[in-house]
């Protein structure tokens, strides 16, 4: 337990921290914390060079290290932003249960060499102003913006005052979570925000499943039941791999699905790279969200569509 550490909204932030730094210290270990818009800048003044960010809604784990690893290899300095957004939870989902653990966060950024930790509250963020928002477009009401509205204009808005507030040269992002992925990336390139967006492959559990903050909530059995996801993925991309169409390759992943009754599924669907139409043959992504119990997961996998000509 982190003494004295409190969120933006009064809750106990430490209830779910397993230990880790002192968040009230303004340089713990060699990470320089900073809550407000204007301690963000007169620390992003000091850093010389090409400035790299990491958004997070913390509870970090080793996706968000590959995160950090991979911007170091992008630029001189990292700066990691730890900001539980509300503005993308919708109503009924777990804003007030997403679990917090500031210290432990902390330690890891230490750990990882990030030089900055930007720890605003929703004041900082929302506090003041006309409550001006970003657009997702089209295709923030497929997918995963089908089941959540609104998720990806939040997500968006939130990303877009974190490059104006740190002015980073790139920032990285988890192909864990590819909508958002390709959306930021387009929202960068649209809105002309210079900011180069780059996505890593997500990292997985010795099983396959993808680590993911929300993880936590799930006891063994339901940590066995969500694997399927992963399990369905793979078995798509390895029908692709002997030949299957795109039929054939959701059939196969279907079929993983159907097997676990206590997966309850949103969505299972096979698109092309850009979460486009899926193509008749070449790269294409598998996509796929589901519960267990009360938690909400998503994963996703990258497959290759062989040409008919080369027979199934
Ligand atoms: P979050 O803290 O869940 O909002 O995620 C912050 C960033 O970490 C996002 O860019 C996610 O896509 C990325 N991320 C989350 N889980 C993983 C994972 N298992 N592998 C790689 N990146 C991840």
């Amino acid at each position: 337990m982190v003494p004295g550490a409190q969120d933006s909204g009064g809750l106990d932030v430490n209830r779910q921290d397993s230990g880790g730094l002192d968040v009230n210290r303004q340089d713990a270990g060699a990470v320089r914390v900073v809550r407000t818009r204007a301690e963000l800048a007169a620390a992003r003044a000091t850093l010389t060079g090409r400035v790299v960010l990491v958004p997070t809604m913390g509870a970090l784990h080793d996706g968000h290290r590959a995160l950090m690893r991979a911007a170091h290899a992008l630029g001189d300095h990292v700066v990691v932003s730890i900001f539980v957004n509300p503005t993308q939870f919708g109503p009924g989902e777990d804003l007030e249960r997403y679990p917090r653990t500031p210290g432990a966060d902390l330690a890891i950024c230490a750990d990882e060499d990030v030089k900055v930790v930007f720890m605003p509250d929703t004041e900082q963020m929302y506090g003041s102003g006309l409550g001006v928002r970003v657009e997702a477009g089209e295709l923030g009401d497929r997918l995963e913006g089908a089941v959540r509205p609104g998720h990806f204009s939040g997500v968006l808005t939130v990303v877009a005052k974190l490059f104006g507030m740190v002015r980073p040269d790139a920032a990285v992002f988890g192909e864990k979570d590819y909508q958002q992925l390709v959306l930021i990336r387009a929202m960068s390139r649209e809105l002309a925000l210079g900011v180069d967006v780059r996505g890593i492959p997500t990292v997985r559990e010795a099983d396959g499943t993808a680590l993911s903050s929300r993880n936590r909530y799930l006891d063994q059995h339901q940590r066995g039941v969500a694997s399927a996801l992963s399990r369905a993925l793979r078995a798509g991309a390895c029908a692709a791999a002997s030949g299957a169409n795109g039929p054939g390759v959701l059939r196969a992943a279907q079929q993983v699905l159907d097997a676990e009754p206590e997966l309850s599924v949103d969505y299972l669907e096979l698109t092309g790279p850009a979460l486009q139409p899926t193509p008749a043959s070449g790269p294409a992504r598998l996509l796929v969200a589901a519960r267990v119990g009360s938690t909400r997961l998503i994963d996703n996998l990258p497959v290759t569509l062989r040409p008919a000509s080369e027979g199934r």
